[in-house]
């Protein structure tokens, strides 16, 4: 039995000398001392030794015991230095390495255009108004000259939420909201950007789009103060050799109406496949505000005159950096939208 001990003990101290892991460690210590373990099972047979034997055989299984244990202690010291140190080399931080990229993030092309189209009527004395994307039937149609009835609503199929209440088709009701507010003073000179709503979705027309509306009421403004401020603002947009022509339109809240073409940028007004031949190029609607429209909103179509335009952001982001496809404006796509 005492060569039993002996030989359990040597095997253990080679077993653990050999090891270099944690769980490793632990399998030793179940297979040596464990309750099913090769020491307890030696011990079990204590009870064939002669009496006078007992206490020293004892003595030496106790030490054998203590002395696998302390073995086994150091070695897994020795261990979980030794990982420390393996999990400190590995992490060591070299502040020569070149860091990590974190690309910045930059503007939207309608964010930027419809900040150039502020910035431009900021320097003419307008201010910026905003209203309501959820607007009230009165504000989006009745009150600029569209009763229920009328068929220009056909030309902008809306989003009814309520009987009363849609999702506005276009940014001229915060022309009758501005006016009921500031009536009667003068001189309004406004622009109004803004997100607007249509049922339509093709490579031209999105649900959702942007436009900015502009408005400008005062004593004896006349038509030829509509045509200056946007040849003004076409240059400015579109560079100095931009002219405009001028077409008679119809929208019911402004009389007379007109549709404003600019020569085109690509061909110089000679023609060519983005103007069709033509050699000019629609960017948008105006007029002078119907005497109906001043009525309602709190000013004497006698005393006062005004005109007012408005202008879709994506048409204008399209022609200014040549895009076909407004879809590619909502598409999110980073390689697109990193070009401006
Ligand atoms: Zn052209």
């Amino acid at each position: 039995m005492e060569q039993k001990l002996k030989a359990i003990l040597s095997e253990a101290e080679q077993a653990l000398s050999r090891t270099d892991n944690l769980d490793q460690l632990n399998e030793i210590r179940v297979r040596f001392l464990g309750k099913k373990g090769l020491l307890t099972s030696v011990l079990r047979g204590m009870g064939s030794l002669a009496p006078e034997e007992r206490p020293r055989v004892g003595q030496l299984a106790n030490d054998v015991r203590a002395r696998i244990e302390s073995v086994l202690e150091e070695r897994m010291a020795t261990i979980k230095e030794q990982v420390k140190k393996e999990k400190l080399a590995a992490e060591r931080i070299d502040v020569t390495l070149p860091g990590t990229p974190f690309p910045a993030g930059r503007r939207h092309p309608l964010s930027i255009v419809e900040e150039e189209i502020e910035d431009i009527f900021l320097g003419m004395g307008y201010s910026i108004e905003e209203g309501p994307e959820i607007e009230l039937d009165f504000y989006n149609f009745e009150a600029l000259n569209l009763p229920k009835d009328h068929p220009a609503r056909d030309m902008q199929d809306s989003f009814f939420i309520g009987p009363e209440v849609l999702l506005r088709t276009h940014t001229s009701p915060v022309q009758v909201r501005t006016m009921e507010r500031t009536a009667p003073v003068l001189p309004v000179r406004i622009i109004a950007p803004g997100k607007v709503y249509r049922r339509d979705d093709d490579a031209t027309h999105s649900p959702m789009f942007h436009q900015v509306e502009g408005l400008a009421i005062d004593r004896r403004v006349t038509f030829g103060d509509l045509k200056g401020t946007l040849q003004v603002f076409a240059e400015k947009m579109f560079g100095p050799q931009t002219r405009t022509r001028f077409r008679p339109s119809y929208f019911p809240f402004t009389e007379p109406s007109a549709e404003v073409d600019i020569s085109c940028g690509m061909c110089g007004g000679k023609g060519c496949r983005v103007c069709s031949d033509t050699g000019w190029l629609e960017i948008l609607g105006c007029g002078m505000v119907h005497p109906r429209v001043l009525e309602v909103s709190g000013y004497n179509p006698e005393e006062v005159t005004g005109f007012a335009f408005g202008m879709g952001v994506e048409r204008i982001a399209m022609l200014k950096y040549n895009i076909d496809d407004m879809r590619l404006l909502f598409d999110n796509d980073l390689r697109f939208l990193a070009q401006f």
